[in-house]
């Protein structure tokens, strides 16, 4: 199966959340044991022999591809969460959104200086949220984080907010 099949698998909904959006939405990829399995693979062979250690999903999206990324490549998987859902000690970042501000969390004890890291979202739209992630692994000053989505709306050009030594894949794009 082509990435351009699995793309073809995206349902994409017109305004939602909110008029002029159009949201990518990748549980109808999900969904189809065949598109779950194929996007799985591809996602995996973009680091195989990479030594990764560690797997960093961000909260919600990041936590369905994220573990099974981790699974396939015998790492360990790391929650980045929302404030107060992490119930130990965390490290926090906190960046603009188009309406206010967000945070991210870590346990202050999920990565040490030895890892070698993928960051993983669902997808790369302004950069915002991946940008802080980045910044928040990087205090464990680990040996290399790579940044990874399943898609990537170009058009918004998030990729430029980031150091351009950073590898950053993202499987499909719009
Ligand atoms: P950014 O911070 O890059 O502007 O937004 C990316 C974050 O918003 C990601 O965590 C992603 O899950 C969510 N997001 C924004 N737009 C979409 C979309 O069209 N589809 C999906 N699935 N997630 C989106």
């Amino acid at each position: 199966m082509s990435i351009e099949k699995i793309k073809n698998k995206v349902r994409s909904v017109h305004d939602f959340p909110q008029k002029g959006i159009v949201f990518r939405d990748l549980t109808t990829v999900f969904k189809d044991p065949e598109c779950l399995h194929e996007l799985s693979i591809l996602l995996t062979d973009l680091y195989k022999g990479k030594n990764i250690t560690k797997i960093v999903g961000i909260e919600s999206r990041g936590f369905i591809m994220g573990p099974i990324l981790a699974n396939n490549l015998g790492a360990g998987f790391i929650p980045m969460r929302k404030p107060g859902k992490l119930p130990a000690d965390t490290w926090s970042e906190s960046y603009d959104k188009e309406y206010g501000k967000d945070t991210i969390e870590i346990h202050k004890d999920a990565l040490d200086s030895n890892d070698i890291i993928v960051l993983h979202d669902d997808l790369l739209a302004t950069g915002g949220t991946m940008l802080a992630a980045y910044n928040l692994v990087k205090r464990f000053n680990p040996q290399k984080i790579y940044v990874n989505f399943i898609i990537e709306l170009e058009f918004l050009k998030g990729r430029n907010v980031f150091p351009s030594e950073i590898e950053i894949e993202a499987l499909i794009k719009y």
